[in-house]
């Protein structure tokens, strides 16, 4: 056994029987906590053993992210894929069209290209045609991936490569529908994941030739930002061999959870993992509604007919029941077959009148199958435009909450005004209300569809203010403990790993973070820039992302460990 002690300045532990230490002692061979509290107190927990000094650093347990999509976040964003979402430096359309100049210049004649995240509404951008894409991309294959998830954009060259007939797309897909010409001909769009699949996929395939590959960079990403434990809220069954291989390795940063998707015919399945302690299957997820940046939301308020809006192609509303994906009816039948296995249920859900619906469905089903009053822990995803009295009801109920501040951060000088009256829309995202309503808390940022950055989300959550500097909505600023309870403990406790991670105290695993300050000293508005992230410890181990990426190249080149381009395509559709 050998034995580790750490020194910090100072250790926040998110334990509130010892919420200050100044040293850490773990047994790295189990990766557990021996002891947290003074040098002292550690050298008689771990007698013998060399305290390590980190000076200036300020430890803290991991950060958690209870809700991402690791495997299709690493596919269409990152390198080889471009990600061209309006926060990542294209904040207008012509910023994106630079970009697509200076790749089309710089790559291989035939080097195929995915670009992930325009955004009609922040970029003000039309959907480009493949002719408008063909003036960019004339020869080699591109594809364009929406922000929302429901739409792909193709050039010509890739109709060409897809063989189809003259030109013509095949028949509509169920639930999917392919754009046409009037007469017939592709117009290089592709609507919801069938077509997307059937439009692109073969394209994807060959621009991102290593998928597994793409998947450990979105970890080391997270990784970079302090994050030690997640989701995979898209689950199917062929990500298992991939999340075997990413989560396995001696220097794998992250812990997974896996949340099976409700379409997939096998979601009840149970699924043996190597170490469960790294990946456990945790639950089912299923989307009652759509996206607030489509207007495919069950909201009982309709959007402003304001010129953004009618650009982006958003209907007014309000969506109200005939956004929902499901039947009341349907919803009670996968309830039924879910919540007798065991599985934690999780339900993706935007509007206020979608919240009511799935509440009312887990009432019953809590009640029909002897869970009200127990651990469950049932989920609700999102929730950007839902109340705080909907809040208070899922606590009563015992229902966990995840809220994503990036629909705040960077659409909330649009949600206020332009997008929806202020009384909603400076309201969009109620973490205040979810804090008052004493809810089980945790913050995410949905990868691929922001960059997850939890430091960023404390400073929102505790500010209010956008990445402009506007603020909205100020009576839902919370206090930093809540925030940070959000991106460790309570995210924990969501995922059903609060006996494991979340906090830093005596048998729990030494899942840590290195932050260059303290962050209840830093200056609220600046404190994702001011507090800088060093490093992380998963288990006890300092971890390496650069072996962790050769680790990783090693299983994809042994071709034992294989993904399959398809699955987490699947489930674009965050
Ligand atoms: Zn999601």
């Amino acid at each position: 056994m050998t034995n580790v002690i750490l020194k910090a300045s100072s250790i926040v532990t998110m334990d509130p029987t010892n919420p200050r230490a100044e040293a850490v002692a773990f047994d790295d061979a189990t990766g557990k906590i021996l002891a947290v509290g003074t040098v002292a107190d550690c050298q008689a927990a771990a007698p013998g053993t060399a305290v390590t000094d980190l000076g200036t650093t300020v430890l803290m347990p991991g950060f958690i992210e209870a809700h991402s999509h690791p495997m299709l976040g690493g596919m269409i964003t990152q390198t080889p894929s471009y990600w061209i979402a309006p926060y990542m430096g294209y904040p207008h359309i012509s910023d994106v069209h630079a970009l697509w100049t200076k790749v089309n210049a710089e790559l291989p004649p035939d080097q195929p290209v995915v670009f992930e995240g325009l955004d009609r509404l922040l970029q003000q951008a039309s959907m480009p045609t493949n002719t408008d894409l063909d003036a960019f991309f004339p020869t080699r294959r591109a594809v364009v991936l929406d922000n929302s998830g429901h739409v792909a954009y193709f050039n010509s060259a890739v109709i060409a490569f897809n063989k189809w007939a003259d030109g013509k797309p095949p028949p509509n897909p169920p639930g999917a529908h392919f754009g046409r010409n009037p007469d017939g001909t592709s117009n290089g769009i592709a609507y919801e994941t069938a077509a997307q699949l059937e439009a692109v996929l073969p394209t994807v395939k060959d621009a991102v030739p290593h998928p597994l590959e793409s998947a450990a960079k979105w970890l080391q990403y997270m990784a970079g930002f302090g994050i030690t434990a997640t989701s995979e809220m898209t689950y199917s069954t062929n990500m298992l061999k991939g999340y075997e291989a990413l989560t396995t390795r001696p220097d794998s940063p992250v812990r997974m959870s896996l949340y099976h998707m409700a379409i997939d015919s096998d979601a009840g399945v149970q699924v043996a993992s190597p170490d469960p302690a790294m990946l456990r299957k945790q639950g089912v997820k299923l989307w009652a509604d759509g996206s607030p940046w489509v207007g495919s939301i069950a909201s009982s308020f309709p959007y402003l007919d304001t010129p953004a809006v009618q650009h982006a192609e958003i209907p007014l509303g309000p969506g109200g029941t005939a956004m929902m994906n499901y039947s009341r009816v349907e919803l009670d039948a996968l309830l039924a077959k879910y919540a007798p296995m065991g599985w934690q249920m999780s339900f993706h859900v935007n509007g206020d009148v979608g919240l009511d619906i799935v509440l009312d469905a887990y009432e019953e089903a809590l009640v029909n199958n002897n869970l009200m009053g127990t651990d469950h822990r049932w989920r609700v995803e999102h929730c950007g435009g839902c109340r705080g009295d909907q809040f208070e009801r899922a606590v009563a109920m015992g229902v966990t909450i995840s809220l994503g501040p990036f629909q705040y951060i960077y659409w909330g000088d649009l949600l206020d005004g332009t997008m929806f009256e202020p009384a909603i829309g400076s309201q969009w995202m109620r973490w205040g209300d979810a804090v008052r309503a004493g809810a089980h808390l945790s913050f995410h940022n949905d990868g691929p569809v922001s960059p997850p950055i939890p430091l960023l989300n404390i400073q929102t959550a505790i500010t209010r203010t956008t990445d402009t500097g506007q603020v909205h909505g100020a009576n839902q600023i919370i206090g930093i403990e809540d925030a940070l309870k959000a991106e460790t403990i309570g995210a924990a406790y969501m995922l059903h790993r609060d006996d494991e991670i979340g906090s830093l105290a005596v048998g729990k695993y030494a899942d840590l973070v290195e932050l260059s300050m303290d962050p209840y000293l830093a200056e609220p508005l600046k404190l994702a820039t001011e507090v800088k992230v060093q490093g992380t410890w998963r288990s006890g181990r300092k971890i390496d992302l650069d072996a962790y990426m050769q680790q990783i190249q090693a299983v994809e080149a042994a071709g034992t460990h294989p993904v399959d381009h398809a699955a987490p395509f699947t489930a674009h559709k965050c």
